[in-house]
């Protein structure tokens, strides 16, 4: 087994206000490119870079409104995402057909994608997957301002995990090798990390293929409760959050048998990062766990960067692999 690469896909959302700005910034250039034509721009990058679990590219909108403008129970208004009834499943799949273009483009240039790839196939690189990707019920009800229905987040969270569910059940069925559930929200301690436990396991304990948790920010509050989380790949921010090593160091035990998924290319560094820090950030996690059950992957989400500065950094992930270290 030797070290295998993703991508995180999305765009990490860390406040109200930031939110909104973004979704300003977000609105703008979607103007100048296409939905379809983003997805498949955004594919042929992840082949030519020979990233083995890759994703849509998540590039229609933000983390938050791709998912509340379709989960009833839910109202935008001026960028502002409100919760006005009962939060109640989507009619119809949200992300399934930008799931469906992805794969289609990978397996036509590349013949190793797979529908449903193990994630052993992967590890032994006789295989490659397309995920699915949902912005996690912490992430999506710390968001949103509640104007109705709910007198506390805590239920909130367990009905948009049920809604998530049936939208990840349908990229599971439609072919996804795992589900990644992005929850950048659970490092800030805004929510009781119970609660959020709860929120990712109604939808990873429904699910047959693998689950990855994607958390970033600083995790020394967080990392001991994380590893006990129900999922089978915990993907973190290591490069631009490097204390997030000692945390690691601190709180791993080698009883635990996970994936860590190694964010080891800074995503909001403006240059290509040098090698040899990625190296090292891969080195001192891999000292840690001391398992190949390793996977690496940028910080976080390029939606900020320029096609080149992208292309640069998927590079790095591609020559890493190459050393199999
Ligand atoms: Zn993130």
């Amino acid at each position: 087994m030797s070290i295998i690469t993703t991508v995180v896909g999305s765009y990490p959302t860390r406040s109200y206000e930031a939110e909104s700005f973004n979704d300003k910034i977000t609105k703008s250039l979607g103007l100048f490119d296409p939905y379809k034509q983003s997805i498949i721009n955004s594919v042929k990058a992840f082949v030519e870079a020979d990233i083995d679990i890759i994703c849509d590219g998540q590039v229609r909108e933000d983390m938050v409104k791709i998912f509340a403008s379709k989960i009833n129970g839910f109202r935008i208004e001026d960028n502002t995402t409100f919760i006005n009834g009962k939060i109640t499943p989507a009619p119809h799949p949200i992300s399934v057909k930008d799931f469906k273009i992805a794969f289609k483009i990978a397996h036509s240039l590349n013949s190793q994608f797979k529908l449903n790839a193990p994630l052993e196939d992967i590890f032994n690189h006789e295989a490659k997957g397309v995920k699915g990707i949902l912005t996690g019920p912490t992430t999506l009800i710390h968001s949103s301002m509640i104007e109705n229905f709910y007198s506390s987040r805590e239920n909130a969270i367990y009905d948009i995990a049920k809604a998530l569910l049936v939208e990840a059940k349908e990229l599971e069925k439609a072919g996804a090798c795992a589900i990644q559930i992005d929850e950048p929200f659970i490092s800030t301690g805004v929510e009781d990390i119970n609660v959020s436990r709860t929120g990712v396991e109604i939808i990873s304990e429904e699910l047959d293929i693998p689950v990855i948790l994607h958390v970033c920010g600083d995790l020394k509050d967080v990392l001991p409760d994380l590893l006990k989380f129900n999922v089978d790949i915990l993907d973190f921010e290591f490069s631009g959050m490097p204390q997030n090593i000692g945390a690691l160091k601190k709180a791993w035990s080698s009883n635990i048998n996970k994936y860590i998924g190694i964010g080891c290319v800074n995503t909001r560094l403006d240059e290509v990062d040098k090698i040899e820090d990625v190296r090292n950030t891969v080195c001192n996690v891999k000292d840690i766990i001391k398992s190949d059950k390793l996977i690496i992957d940028p910080d976080c989400g390029m939606r900020t960067l320029t096609t080149d500065l992208s292309e640069g950094k998927l590079d790095l992930l591609k020559t890493i692999k190459g050393e199999d270290i």
